[in-house]
């Protein structure tokens, strides 16, 4: 029998599964929900056909998102099959785990929701049904315990992710969800099957329902390269441009001070910054010089209006205070001191605290007189000011910004111009600081979408 002739739907359905990695996807039984089933690559669309029950969810992108969206439409009874580019999945969550995965934050649900800004209702609806909490129970559940660290972030207790993504790929297996790596989804052909690159050659596949889990436009090496934003806005779904988001910014280095300083952290500093409609952010912590600019923590953690200022205004100028702790004028009366015949460096160190980095700053800034001007270096070391000219590409951003706009989507994350296609994950027009705010989100999404496209096959198939 011909694969367009089992589409058909005159054979039933296929309960046997495999979870190869690399198999070929099997045949569909069934009906599709926008066309009629599975066809051979570059057939014509076929008439229509009864539809038999069945319940398959295709989830395309295997990050933490796409894995929570299989889980959970496996657990609710779907047939599962999760497609990915690469030959693994999970490798931008395995990256995270390199530096100390922080997997959530244990800070009060009201504070947690509004590091999601303006989209914060939104993503709240989403936390309120799986917030940090329970991220943590779900990770007891893998075997993996986890601790809040000083910041209040948490982390697994061997701060990895590698062992948390191969129990839960293993869990996933043995739940029966059919893993089909090295399969880039390239869209829907005219009959509206999902057409899929493999290094075999073109495949089409059809699904009941589809939860789309590609991932943001950051790193894309690790897979979530963003080709799918042309699709779905051919498809009319709107999609707001991706920018970076928790990413670093470039400043116009002299080639001494970057020559001499890059890598080099920064700490502890407060960073204020005013916006131009008066609204102002002050925040402590520390960052990177890089040779192109800045980098780090607390750069990241003010990206997002940085950014937004620069795309405004073409610039957006930061005050360093150098030295936190220190009283203004303190300070000043401490460094009006002779200087005799020290170095400048050596007076500052004794009487400012300030050397290395933080004095290579202000070398940066001022001009030989103003370095002789007590008053004046006081002044800059609780206000050094520094331009940002541009934020880093987004191939560097921890994460990226822009996305399937909620508008575009119902609140169980069906895209409102494709039904029985379902988003989820950073692919969403959201952002968040660092802080485990992103992977948080991602998972919760994940099981919206993921319940949300098995519930539709149930509706569906009972209708
Ligand atoms: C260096 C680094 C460190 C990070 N650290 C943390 C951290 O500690 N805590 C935290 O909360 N967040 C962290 N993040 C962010 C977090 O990893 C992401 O927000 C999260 O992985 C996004 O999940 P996702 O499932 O939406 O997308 P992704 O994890 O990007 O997964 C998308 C998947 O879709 C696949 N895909 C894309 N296009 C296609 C296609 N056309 N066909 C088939 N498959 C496709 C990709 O191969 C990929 O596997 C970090 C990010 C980076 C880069």
């Amino acid at each position: 029998m011909s694969d367009s002739n089992r589409c058909a739907g005159l054979e039933g359905h296929p309960h046997a599964r495999s979870a190869r990695d690399n198999e070929p996807p099997r045949s569909r039984y069934s009906a599709c929900l926008h066309h009629n089933g599975a066809v051979p690559a570059g057939s014509v669309a076929p008439t229509l056909h009864p539809r038999v029950t069945t319940n398959r969810v295709a989830v395309i992108g295997g990050g933490p998102a796409g894995l929570m969206a299989a889980e959970v439409a496996r657990a609710a009874g779907a047939e599962v099959d999760l497609y990915d580019r690469l030959a693994s999945a999970g490798r931008k969550f395995l990256i995270a785990g390199k530096g100390g995965l922080n997997l959530t934050h244990s800070e009060p649900f009201d504070a947690f929701v509004a590091r999601f800004g303006a989209r914060r209702a939104e993503v709240g609806r989403w936390l309120a049904q799986f917030g940090a909490d329970a991220v943590r129970d779900w990770a007891r559940g893998l075997g993996v315990e986890t601790f809040v660290g000083t910041s209040g972030r948490v982390f697994p207790v061997d701060l990895k992710a590698a062992p948390l993504l191969r129990g839960w790929v293993r869990r996933l297996r043995a739940s029966g969800i059919a893993f089909h790596m090295q399969h880039r989804w390239l869209g829907w052909n005219d009959a509206g099957a999902l057409r899929f690159a493999h290094p075999a050659g073109e495949r089409e596949v059809c699904a009941d329902a589809v939860v789309l889990a590609l991932g943001g436009g950051s790193w894309p090496v690790l897979g979530s390269d963003a080709a799918w934003l042309p699709v779905l806005r051919e498809r009319g779904v709107d999609v707001a441009p991706l920018v970076p988001a928790n990413c670093g910014f470039d400043i116009a280095w002299s080639e001494h001070f970057a020559a001499r300083h890059a890598g080099d952290p920064v700490k502890s500093v407060l960073i204020e910054w005013r916006g131009s409609d008066g609204s102002r952010v002050r925040q402590q912590g520390e960052f990177v010089i890089t040779a192109s600019g800045v980098e780090g923590s607390l750069i990241y953690a003010l990206s997002a209006p940085l950014r937004d200022a620069i795309a405004s205004s073409g610039t957006a100028q930061i005050l360093l205070d150098l030295a936190p702790g220190r009283d203004a004028a303190r300070l000043a009366a401490d460094l009006a001191q002779p200087q005799g015949s020290r170095s400048t460096s050596e007076h500052w160190r004794r009487h400012a605290g300030i050397e290395g980095v933080k004095a290579g700053l202000l070398y940066e800034v001022l001009s030989k007189t103003q370095v002789r001007d007590a008053a004046c270096v006081a002044r800059t070391i609780k206000a050094l000011p520094l331009t940002l000219l541009r934020p880093r590409p987004i191939d560097e951003a921890i994460s990226s910004a822009g996305g399937v706009r909620f508008e575009a989507l119902g609140a169980d994350l069906m895209l409102k111009k494709l039904p029985g296609v379902f988003c989820a994950g950073e692919m969403i027009d959201w952002e968040a600081p660092t802080g485990g705010y992103l992977l948080t989100a991602c998972l919760a999404s994940g099981r919206i979408a993921g319940a949300a496209a098995a519930k539709l096959q149930v509706t569906l198939a009972a209708g």
